[in-house]
């Protein structure tokens, strides 16, 4: 998909289409003999559309190409793009475009509007090219971090990351070690008590806080009398309002100002992890219980019932229980409360050791509209990452949905 992954001066020498290496030359004599003239026709609108920059479209143009003879390259044919690449260097209107295109682009930068950090055009990658345009409307860093906050984008989140991504490289003063720090390389440093989720840049948007430091909130804090660990839990709910479940590092993204960020981080530095409550009383929903977060006996909840599945799971309701329980008897590996890649959402299952990544979702409460909201960005957030999400309603046949999971051989 890289444009500038394809060699130039295999390009003008025909290598690509020479070569006998099997990463080019499979499927390129199919495609040799489906080339005709609609082929090539489609080929130089594109170029003539997107001058050098042609090759970020390769995925467009060969399905162009399929609708138009009905076949299906771009699921079948590996590396089209160099054949495009090649194809378009060989027919003269298409290659002089191409090469004054790139001589009119040589040196010709961009400035990312959030890091105001310059970029040449040339090298952009196009995955950006495709999706934000040429231009691209801002850079690829920044548009992970316009990704990785898009649920709770406001305008005060943007200045916050323009704010930010400007002074990334700049040496600033952690709030609890009081040492310097520069987070350039951090950009993408995450970390958990699981699935690294938090990002380390997250709490940088409202406090300053070094790399050390934010991993140490995830550290497993065992100091004191088992009674101080517990009162810490429950100081965790006081001050967040919410039950802690064993993904409780996602209180952080619940906060958007200083003094409580401060606050939390405070707690966190001096709370076991998840792990250690359970290694220490049995289960993490026992210490919820002894802490007196629970009420002892009792797992009624305003969100729904509490229920506790046959392998341990913690369900939110009679129907996920069942489904949970559906798993777990028929031998099918899952986790519960598992990580949409790169954001603070959860699937209610991921059922492991499949080709695909699998997850699992009971929508049960779609009559709330934020919920219906949130199953939309759910959705798209499987798409996008290739994951296979398996949806399921209370009017669902579940069974038979999971059934392909279940092993014949029993
Ligand atoms: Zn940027
Ligand atoms: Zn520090």
């Amino acid at each position: 998909m890289s444009y500038y992954s394809i060699n130039f001066a295999n390009i003008k020498s025909g290598w690509y289409r020479k070569t006998t290496e099997e990463n080019y030359a499979v499927g390129r004599k199919v495609l040799d003999d489906h080339w005709g003239n609609i082929c090539d026709d489609i080929l130089i609108k594109s170029v003539e559309e997107y001058g050098t920059f042609f090759t970020a479209f390769s995925e467009e143009i060969i399905k162009k190409i399929d609708a138009a003879l009905g076949t299906n390259f771009e699921n079948s044919v590996r590396y089209y793009e160099y054949y495009l690449a090649t194809r378009a260097y060989e027919i003269d209107t298409t290659r002089q475009i191409w090469i004054s295109s790139y001589k009119e682009n040589q040196g010709v930068k961009f400035t990312c509007p959030y890091c105001e950090k310059h970029f040449s055009l040339l090298d952009c990658h196009p995955d950006i090219l495709q999706t934000l345009g040429i231009p691209p409307t801002h850079c690829r860093t920044c548009n992970y971090i316009v990704e990785r906050y898009s649920a709770f984008w406001n305008a005060d989140v943007q200045r916050r990351i323009c704010n930010l991504m400007r002074s990334i490289d700049q040496k600033k003063d952690c709030e609890f070690c009081h040492k310097e720090y520069s987070l350039g390389n951090d950009v993408f440093t995450y970390s958990s008590f699981g699935n690294k989720f938090i990002d380390c840049l997250y709490p940088n948007l409202f406090i300053n806080i070094c790399q050390k430091c934010f991993k140490r909130t995830f550290n497993d804090y065992k100091r004191g009398a088992s009674k101080t660990r517990l009162s810490r839990l429950y100081d965790l709910f006081m001050f967040t309002g919410e039950i802690p479940t064993q993904d409780f590092e996602k209180f952080y993204y619940m906060y958007k100002d200083h003094d409580s960020l401060i606050e939390l981080i405070k707690i966190f530095q001096k709370l076991r992890t998840p792990q250690g409550f359970k290694e220490e009383f049995g289960s993490f929903f026992a210490a919820l219980v002894k802490s007196g977060i629970l009420p002892d006996g009792s797992k009624r909840m305003t969100i729904g019932t509490m229920v506790l599945a046959e392998d341990g799971h913690l369900c939110l309701s009679l129907p996920e229980k069942e489904i949970d329980d559906f798993l777990y008897s028929n031998s099918i590996p899952h986790d519960k409360e598992v990580y949409y890649p790169g954001c603070n959402m959860r699937t209610d299952w991921e059922i492991l050791d499949t080709e695909k990544r699998t997850f699992v979702e009971y929508f049960g409460l779609m009559n709330n509209e934020d919920y219906a909201k949130k199953t939309e960005i759910k959705k798209h957030l499987a798409a996008s990452n290739s994951i296979e999400l398996i949806d399921i309603y209370p009017e669902s046949n579940w069974k038979l949905l999971l059934s392909s999971f279940v092993m014949d051989d029993k």
